[in-house]
């Protein structure tokens, strides 16, 4: 079996010696899970050019054994910056790396002692996180595939006269009781003209015949999610909410078409932009075309107009572009896809042709 783990921190010491550290002190609760396999919180990791070691405490000392294989387990006794102080100073450290983006003021305080040099790092290892290994992909499809199945089900018997948070619910429960551990996020479902906020929350409103129906949800199973959206549509629509939703989809093959390994991630987002300008709904798309997913439901890259970075083979992204019109609705398509050599596969399988997804 390929040891994830072992290649991961590899990764972790080349950078230590690009950027001349004798050790990083990660404290980002997700980057030492993906190092370490460690699944508790409150505790930190030391990876230094020879070894890593994990400052937790008593309550976490048994499951961390169970964990991991790859770093010597430390239970402290007093604070954890006391603990890394000690652990640093024992293994000869001069100069080491935190992370700017996770550690507190106070904390950085805290750790200052005579004999350690601290340099702020930032992205050191989401940088690793954007690249996929086969046992995350394993893990994401699985996320994916109960986000799809509660659709299927939580979606089944929605009809006139349920409200957002009706569905919203269902949502949940459904997620939980196919193995889900949780929502990865707030689920949004929005009806008729609040189509139109792209981010709104469910509330009291209540669904009419020949109105639209805006579901973004995702799951969490283990430590990685799924983020997708779709939107339901009447059987019978007026020809406007018709041809966006057309328009919409168009944007999102023309950009799944231009998404693969070695293109700017802004020209993904550019072929969207562009298939919605042909219809003069460009205006309207007023986001980023997508984002990474992984352990996080929002992480690198970013696919953006803005983003200067490049899609490599193996990354996660997701692809949803939307047109939104204030005061009459919205409609935005979102999958995920992983990034390959040659183009990209698309990891979610819901339907979202126009005659499946008139159900209402
Ligand atoms: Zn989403
Ligand atoms: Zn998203």
């Amino acid at each position: 079996m390929v040891d994830y783990l072992e290649r991961r921190l590899k990764k972790v010491r080349t950078e230590l010696s690009r950027q001349r550290l004798d050790a990083v002190l990660l404290t980002d609760v997700r980057n030492v899970r993906y190092l370490s396999n460690f699944s508790g919180d409150d505790s930190w990791l030391v990876v230094t050019s020879r070894d890593a070691a994990l400052l937790t405490d008593s309550r976490y000392i048994e499951q961390a054994r169970a964990e991991c294989r790859h770093c010597e387990i430390v239970e402290r006794a007093g604070s954890l910056s006391q603990a890394c102080r000690e652990q640093l100073t024992s293994r000869g450290v001069h100069r080491a790396g935190f992370e700017a983006d996770s550690l507190t003021w106070g904390t950085w305080q805290a750790l200052q002692d005579d004999s350690t040099e601290w340099r702020p790092t930032s992205g050191l290892v989401e940088k690793l996180r954007r690249v996929k290994d086969p046992s995350e992909i394993r893990n994401i499809k699985r996320a994916v595939a109960v986000a799809e199945e509660c659709f299927r089900r939580a979606t089944a018997g929605i009809r006139p006269g349920v409200t957002e948070v009706d569905v919203a619910n269902e949502i949940e429960i459904t997620l939980r009781r196919l193995g889900g551990d949780c929502s990865s996020f707030d689920t949004i479902v929005l009806f008729g003209e609040r189509c139109s906020l792209p981010h709104g929350r469910p509330g009291g409103r209540v669904l009419k015949l020949g109105e639209p129906v805006l579901i973004d949800w995702g799951v969490r199973v283990g430590e990685y999610v799924s983020d997708l959206t779709r939107t339901l549509l009447p059987s019978t629509m007026n020809s406007r909410l018709e041809a966006v939703y057309r328009a919409v989809l168009a944007a999102q093959q023309a950009a799944i078409s231009a998404a693969r390994g070695g293109v700017a991630a802004r020209s993904v987002d550019m072929a969207a932009r562009r298939s919605l300008k042909r219809r003069g709904l460009d205006v309207h798309f007023r986001h980023g075309l997508g984002h990474g997913v992984g352990m996080c439901v929002h992480e690198g890259p970013v696919l953006s107009r803005h983003s200067s970075e490049e899609l490599r083979a193996g990354m996660v992204v997701t692809i949803e572009p939307g047109v939104y019109i204030p005061g009459w609705g919205g409609v935005r398509i979102e999958d995920m896809v992983q990034i390959t050599g040659g183009g990209c596969k698309v990891l979610t399988s819901l339907p979202k042709q126009l005659k499946d997804v008139c159900v209402l």
